[in-house]
This record gives structure tokens, sequence and C-alpha cells, in this order.
């Protein structure tokens, strides 16, 4: 199967061609469409995969998908446990969305609050945050809210969870619509990822590689 084949629209499926993406790895073949907006089974996913699946396009292509489709300033969030790792998915997300526009902000700890504060006065589509820095600027940012989020995306959901962000990510969640698509990555499912789970995902299906 091809990315055409998952109904991932041409200019995409050219951005993929250029970063020499052959074919969809297992977890895009089974994320994508079911992630994809407007699709039928259209639904909140957990995907089981470890780095080095693909697992950041799997959530990427739909996401600028939808975005494609219905540009919107924040519109989508990812949560991510490590600073390096928010900078890796910004970079895929902007190889593989820059032909279809994407503005992607990268709110991170350990950087300048001023600086990230103008990007994201920006209206950048994509966010790729560390979930206390991201609380920081929820609670101290002039006119920055998240009221209008379409997607959010908790990625390597077990290691957000190992590093104690569970508290913190409950607090986001109570300023994210409840009207939202919710995508869950993780290398394993624990406990801990099982109550994050039903705290935050609707009827998922899951996904594993
Ligand atoms: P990830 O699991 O998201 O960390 O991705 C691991 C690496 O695989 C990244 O360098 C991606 O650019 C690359 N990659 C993602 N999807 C594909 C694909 N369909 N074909 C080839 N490489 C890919």
């Amino acid at each position: 199967e091809s990315f055409e084949d998952l109904g991932v629209i041409a200019p995409i499926c050219e951005a993929c061609k250029n970063l020499k993406f052959k074919k969809p790895t297992p977890i895009q073949q089974q994320a994508i469409p079911l992630a994809m907006e407007g699709t039928l089974q259209g639904r909140d996913v957990i995907g089981l995969a470890q780095t080095g699946s693909g697992k950041t396009a799997a959530f990427a292509i739909p996401i600028l998908q939808a975005l494609w489709e219905k540009p919107q300033p924040l519109f989508a969030c990812v949560l991510a446990p490590t600073r390096e790792l928010a900078y890796q998915i910004s970079e895929q997300f902007e190889a593989l969305g820059s032909v279809i526009g994407l503005r992607c902000a990268v709110i991170v700890g350990g950087m300048d609050m001023m600086s990230q504060a103008v990007a994201l006065g920006k209206k950048p589509h994509v966010i790729v945050a560390t979930p206390g820095r991201l609380m920081d600027h929820l609670e101290h940012t002039k006119g920055f809210s998240l009221r209008g989020l379409k997607y959010l995306v908790m990625d390597e959901a077990d290691r957000l969870l190992d590093m104690d962000f569970g508290p913190i990510i409950d607090k986001l969640l109570l300023l994210i619509p409840l009207e939202r698509r919710t995508l869950l990555f993780s290398a394993t499912m624990t406990s801990k990822v099982e109550k994050l789970q039903r705290a935050s995902l609707s009827s998922p299906v899951r996904v594993a590689v």
C-alpha cells in the first residue's frame, strides 16, 4: 500500500517522496486512516510503537491533512517528554508540512519565555511542547489559549508519566476542548498509561506494531 492508497493528499505524498519515504511503515498503515479527519472510522487512537517505527509521521500526516482541509491557528498540540524529542517532532512536521505552509512552534523548558511568547503570538498551527512550559505559557502569556484546539497528541506517554508530568497533563486537559481528537503514542502500555488513556481519550482504537 502507498500513502495515496491511505487517502493522503497529493502535496503530502510529494513531501513523503522527497523525504524518501517509499511506503508507509506498519504503524502509519494502521494509524493514518484512523486518525484522519472526516473519515468514517475517524477516532481517538492509541498507538503502541517504538521510536524508529515511523510513529511521528503516523500522527503528523493526519494532522497536516486536516489542517490543509481547514487551516486554523493553534490547531494541534503535541506533548513530548523531552526537549530533544520535541525538536525532532517539530522537524518532522516542518519537513512534511512546509508544502502546505505549516507554522510550527516548539515550546520547551530551559529556553527563553519571551521569545516563545512572541512565537505563540504568530499563531502557529502546531505547537510541540513539554508539558510544564506549555502550562507556564497558558498561565502567564497574554492572549494565548488552547480553546480552539482540534488535535491533542501525547507522544511517548510512558516516558511523560515516568517523568511525573501526569499532574500537569491533568491540569492541561482542563484547558483544552473536550471536542477534540486525541492520539496517544507509547512504547509500552503500563497501568499509568491506561489511567491517562481513560482520562483523556474517548472510545479509542488501539493499534500496535
Ligand atoms: P520515528 O519513529 O517517528 O522516530 O521515525 C524514525 C525515522 O524514520 C525518522 O527519521 C523518519 O524520518 C523515518 N521515517 C518515517 N516514516 C518513514 C517511511 N514511511 N519510510 C521511511 N522512513 C520513514
